[in-house]
């Protein structure tokens, strides 16, 4: 086993892929290589690779459809390669969930340095999510549960305790609407006395800082029967 990662080259002309096989090993990545679209749809869902390259024109199933494919399931880096006349399905390459895309013929440091930073962009998401905890989002709007941070892109909101919690339940339950009711006796309690109003005077708080100051619908009102929070 490599420890620098493991690659799957999914290329039908023989020559092209034996040769990136030995290029890629001789960088220190295991690499193996399949030739048939199908095979490689089947191989990339059930073995643990660290990066695909692929090819688009292949028999059984094309690359694009692969790629598809594989993000309804996996974020393993894709890096696709197409022919220098194939210029619109590099365009659908990266819309279809790939990380990028190599035009035939290319240089070898090229493609090793474009490895390396999807390997790297994938590790560090990784590491991010690993240390981050449970992540609550909406939109643009993250909420970082182990360290009671709440982003919107890259900007702080600064929360009160209830506001913070009263916007966790929300995004707990987000495109289920919730009641007055089910606010109050979650977020303050079945004992609270005052008055339920409390829960509109809160959302209104929330927008304020939320929906208001970044021009953005966060928090829907469903008349007589609540509040929802949804993409
Ligand atoms: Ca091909």
């Amino acid at each position: 086993m490599s420890d620098k990662g493991k690659i799957l080259i999914v290329e039908d002309e023989h020559r092209i892929a034996r040769f990136l096989q030995m290029e890629l090993q001789h960088e220190g990545f295991e690499a193996a290589t399949e030739d048939n679209g199908r095979r490689a749809y089947d191989r990339i869902m059930q073995e643990d690779y660290d990066l695909i390259l692929l090819d688009v024109m292949l028999p059984e199933m094309d690359g694009l459809t692969i790629c598809q494919r594989v993000r309804e399931l996996s974020d393993v880096p894709i890096i696709m390669l197409t022919a220098r006349d194939e210029i619109d399905d590099k365009v659908k390459g990266l819309n279809i969930g790939a990380d990028d895309y190599m035009t035939k013929p290319f240089a070898t440091p090229e493609l090793l340095a474009r490895i390396n930073v999807a390997l790297r962009k994938r590790t560090r998401t990784e590491v991010r999510e690993q240390s981050e905890g449970e992540v609550l989002r909406v939109k643009n709007l993250a909420m970082y549960t182990l360290r009671h941070e709440v982003m919107v892109g890259e900007e702080s909101v600064e929360l009160t305790k209830k506001e913070y919690d009263l916007l966790e339940m929300l995004l707990r339950n987000k495109r289920n609407v919730l009641t007055r009711d089910q606010i109050l006796s979650d977020v303050w309690g079945y004992d609270y006395m005052g008055d339920t109003n409390v829960v509109d005077v809160y959302i209104r708080y929330l927008r304020q800082k939320l929906d208001d100051r970044f021009d953005e619908k966060y928090i829907y009102t469903m008349r007589g029967v609540g509040y929802v929070i949804k993409d």
